[in-house]
């Protein structure tokens, strides 16, 4: 059975004021550990003290972005072995906020996810379709061509340590999911793509859904023969609506 995974991206959200009592939260309601793995992924600033919160915990940390280069002058910038350094087990790349409104092609993505490997993270690699390319039916191709830049950069054995997280851009942050039925669609497409080339890496890759799962509709997504957990945005900032959620994995 592929490990469950349900990831909270808090997004540029979040005071010092408002995550000590959500992580506080987050930890006594995931006391005992659920069966599924649960990861929190904060703004840059706020790793060290989340990770320090969360030490000893189940709940893993993750970041929400990752320099393509190692080191170097890249102001602004931050390095896959820094995340390391502060004990981040996962980092998300290729989400449609990074690559619509920091225009990050599919080769920068590419770049990020070859870098979170190299840092001995787990990249969380999002694919996926605005509504314009939905509904001119070009769903597929365009998340086997977000997926084909990643596998001429790092190969099929890039994803042996790695989770995709297929997310429409329509449905993030909209209220607007997609249905069960179209999610695991798309879901089976990409493990059918990656099975063409390695048949075992595509049966272990967890591939979660994200865009607008809430504690009320995430039964029913994954409940779906390969939909493997969510990747969460506004219903992580809620502990209430987060451990929902997880209890659903
Ligand atoms: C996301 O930003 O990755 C996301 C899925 O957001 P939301 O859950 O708010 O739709």
């Amino acid at each position: 059975m592929r490990p469950r995974l349900v990831a909270g991206n808090w997004k540029m959200n979040g005071t010092r004021a408002e995550i000590l009592p959500l992580v506080r939260s987050l930890k006594d309601g995931l006391n005992p550990a659920p069966r599924a793995e649960v990861a929190v992924c904060p703004p840059f600033i706020y790793l060290p003290l989340v990770g320090e919160l969360l030490e000893g915990t189940p709940i893993a940390l993750g970041a929400q972005d990752v320099c393509e280069e190692a080191a170097g002058a890249y102001t602004g910038e931050v390095s896959g072995p820094m995340l390391r350094d502060y004990h981040c087990r996962y980092v998300i790349v290729g989400h449609s906020e990074r690559r619509q409104v920091y225009r990050e092609d599919d080769g920068r993505v590419a770049r990020k996810f070859s870098q979170a490997l190299s840092g001995g993270l787990i990249p969380i690699l999002c694919l996926g379709e605005t509504l314009a390319e939905r509904e001119a039916g070009n769903t597929r191709p365009v998340v086997e061509r977000q997926l084909r830049a990643v596998l001429e950069q790092s190969g099929v054995a890039g994803l042996r340590a790695a989770v995709i997280a297929y997310e429409p851009v329509w449905a993030i942050g909209t209220g607007r999911n997609a249905t069960p039925a179209q999610a695991q669609e798309v879901h089976a497409f990409i493990r059918d793509r990656i099975a063409e080339r390695d048949p075992e890496t595509a049966a272990s890759l967890p591939i979660l859904y994200g865009g607008s799962v809430k504690g009320a509709n995430a039964a029913a997504l994954f409940a779906m023969p390969d939909i493997d957990g969510g990747l969460i945005g506004g219903a992580s900032l809620s502990a209430a609506e987060f451990l929902a959620i997880c209890r659903a994995a």
